[in-house]
């Protein structure tokens, strides 16, 4: 099966679960390989530097801006740089894998709008704001500055689901992951 040059986006708020659903499939599927962006925001204690993201100084950032290394990069909360690298995907397609996307609707607007139909986009959908807030609340990873921006950036980002190909809504979470897995199954041709 011939995957060269597909890609596969996952957007959704912060809290729906699309990191958690993203890496399930990266398990599930041996033709699918993590696109790790660069940040400028602090590592978390259950992060590793290279894997789930390139960590980085913002001065590495914006020389990395200024050498055109980014398909796109967002200013996703204030002082917190987020980009998707060229040579990630470069990367990945050199080993004949599918690049997955873990970024804000933005960037993921901006992928989409460059790659086209080579690109399968999924957003993840919580089953209520309600269940957002708890999730975000949950997870305890933010101060609360952060926590409140997350908040509306998540209901903002909610309103942008219908651009996207496929809806996975992310309420029991099993239930979401063999949806999605059907999903890619289909995207990647696999019967
Ligand atoms: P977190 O700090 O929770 O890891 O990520 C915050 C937000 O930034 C999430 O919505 C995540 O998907 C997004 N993000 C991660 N990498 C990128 C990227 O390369 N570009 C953009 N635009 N957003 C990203």
């Amino acid at each position: 099966m011939d995957v060269t040059g597909k890609l596969l986006l996952f957007c959704g708020p912060s809290g729906s679960g699309k990191t958690t659903i993203a890496h399930h499939l990266l398990k599930k599927f041996h033709q699918l390989a993590f696109s790790v962006s660069a940040t400028t925001r602090p590592k978390r204690e259950s992060e590793t530097d290279g894997v789930d993201y390139h960590f980085i100084s913002p001065e590495e950032f914006r020389r990395k801006i200024e050498a055109n290394e980014f398909v796109e990069w967002e200013e996703v909360y204030k002082d917190r740089y987020y980009g998707t690298l060229k040579s990630e995907i470069e990367k990945i397609w050199k080993d004949d894998k599918v690049a997955v996307f873990d970024v804000d609707v933005e960037g993921g607007l901006k992928i989409k709008s460059i790659f086209g139909e080579r690109l399968l986009s999924v957003f993840v959908m919580p089953p209520s704001v309600d269940e957002l807030h708890l999730r975000l609340k949950a997870r305890n990873s933010e101060t609360p500055e952060s926590y409140q921006a997350r908040i509306a950036k998540s209901e903002h980002e909610l309103t942008y689901a219908f651009r996207f190909d496929k809806v996975i809504i992310n309420s029991e979470l099993d239930e979401a992951l063999k949806n999605a897995e059907k999903i890619i199954a289909e995207f990647l041709g696999i019967k």
